[in-house]
């Protein structure tokens, strides 16, 4: 997955472009799914476009950039620092309210405690995988994605039934696939 480059500006501008692009595609998935998402969850579409307009800002960050690109566009000859790059992914989790991570906490008896994502944050972490889809041109991308991992993801059974309910829907309008 990562992409070698023969020094740092290259790296540092490979990243940039990456996030960039992804930054874009979420526009275009917002624009793509709204609907369903509105009819789906009942979600503002002020508040999501909000949220869509500030996808991944916490990217640019100290505390995350210098982590992910040295990860994912190293430069030749570099070693990969893969604590800078948890760190940084850490950080991110933390950060950002779209993931479902966030919403999950270990206790004092290192049980796994998992809490139900409030609507408006499915609604962008849905678009956040709808990317997949935008990149690829192709739906069926990021339903793909979702049937692989919703039992992998460490998400709520309340959650995971919204996020079915909407991925269900995206089906629907692709009758085509039937
Ligand atoms: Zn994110």
């Amino acid at each position: 997955m990562a992409t070698v480059c023969s020094n740092t500006q290259e790296s540092i501008d490979k990243y940039k472009d990456y996030v960039n692009t992804h930054i874009n595609n979420i526009k275009i998935a917002y624009n793509k799914y709204k609907d369903i998402l509105s009819d789906v969850l009942g979600v503002d579409l002020k508040e999501l476009l909000e949220r869509v307009l500030n996808h991944d800002k916490s990217k640019w960050s100290k505390e995350e950039f210098e982590g992910y690109r040295q990860k994912f566009y190293p430069v030749e000859g570099d070693k990969i620092d893969d604590n800078a790059f948890n760190d940084a992914w850490f950080h991110h989790l933390k950060n950002n309210d779209h993931h479902p991570e966030y919403w999950t906490y270990v206790d004092d008896k290192e049980t796994n405690k998992i809490q139900d994502m409030p609507d408006i944050c499915i609604a962008e972490m849905i678009l956040d995988w709808a990317t997949f889809s935008i990149l690829k041109n192709d739906d069926k991308e990021f339903l793909e994605f979702w049937d692989k991992n919703k039992y992998i993801k460490p998400i709520s059974t309340n959650t995971r039934a919204k996020v079915e309910k909407v991925m269900d829907k995206i089906k629907e309008g692709n009758t085509s696939w039937l």
